[in-house]
């Protein structure tokens, strides 16, 4: 089972020569979720060796352009490869008019089964094949809602407690469906196996549900347009520093931090890093179009 984030597109506002507008791609076992595709995610991900045809479900922040203008032609290529299961859209309702255009913005033989699941009020919740995933509203210009993803927790089995109970064989499989076999109960020969979680954080001023989004998850895909120099711009026009993207990875617990949606202003890269170092000790990678970030391992418990 793979899980990673593939990045198509890391730029804000504008693409540049070096970076696209924002498109994510998480393949977290068989869910595979593409967030917020800007204008070229469908060639971006064509030069990330990917395609559309896995993609279980899409998941918009906010209608801007540089999250949104991608999704007319990821639609339309999801029609024309014949894309065989259901692809869920989530947005938020407010956009309703936005995703209207975008869905039907030109002429093509339209046979996707394209299922929309708007997101409105304090939170929307859905439960699918690998966890629960959530939409919590941000602080943006226009409405906008972050996700978070989280896989429940399982139980991973103990060769030497399983051969202690003489358990081998089909009796394993027997023993994990049912939860007990005879005497033996699930919990007498497993450990808790912990579930991993993932948010995805884009297009926001400071807000408590920053936190809750990115409260203790494995990856932590946040929005660091601007550099401290520009706080003051960040805050009037909703959006972080990077050095607010590393606070908030540390006080939520988070374990790979992954800063994006850069301002076209700044010609360094390497200085979010330095920005977001100062208040986070643990893994950064600053987004580039075309890198993929692997999940990292099930943490110490598990
Ligand atoms: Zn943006
Ligand atoms: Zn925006």
């Amino acid at each position: 089972m793979t899980r990673e984030l593939a990045v198509l597109g890391t730029a804000s506002q504008v693409p540049t020569r070096h970076r696209n507008h924002n498109g994510y791609l998480l393949r977290f076992d068989d869910e595979v979720i593409l967030f917020d595709p800007g204008e070229g995610t469908q060639r971006q991900m064509l030069m990330a060796g990917l395609a559309v045809t896995p993609i279980t479900r899409i998941c918009i922040t906010h209608f801007h352009g540089d999250h949104s203008l991608g999704l007319p032609g990821i639609l339309q290529r999801i029609s024309l490869d014949k894309v065989p299961h259901p692809v869920a859209v989530h947005y938020p309702a407010a956009g309703q008019e936005y995703y209207d255009r975008l869905r039907h913005a030109t002429s093509y033989w339209d046979n996707a089964d394209i299922v929309p699941v708007p997101a409105s009020g304090a939170a929307f919740e859905a439960e699918i094949s690998v966890g629960r995933l959530t939409a919590l509203p941000l602080w943006h210009s226009l409405p906008t809602y972050g996700y978070r993803l989280v896989e429940p927790e399982g139980r991973r089995m103990v060769p030497d407690l399983l051969a202690a109970h003489g358990i081998a064989g089909p009796d394993v499989g027997e023993l994990q469906r049912a939860g007990r076999l005879g005497d033996v109960t699930l919990a007498q020969v497993s450990t808790i196996r912990p579930g991993q979680s993932f948010a995805f954080v884009m297009d926001t001023g400071l807000c408590d549900n920053v936190y809750a989004l990115a409260e203790g998850v494995d990856m932590l895909v946040i929005e660091s347009t601007f550099l401290t120099e520009d706080a003051t711009m960040a805050e009037m026009v909703g959006h972080l520093t990077a050095a607010q993207a590393g606070a908030v990875a540390r006080e939520s617990g988070v374990r790979v931090l992954v800063l994006t949606h850069f301002s076209q202003r700044y010609q360094d890269a390497s200085r979010f890093l330095a920005e977001a170092r100062t208040q986070f000790s643990g893994e950064i990678v600053v987004a580039e179009d075309l890198m993929r970030v692997p999940f990292p391992p099930r943490n110490a418990t598990g």
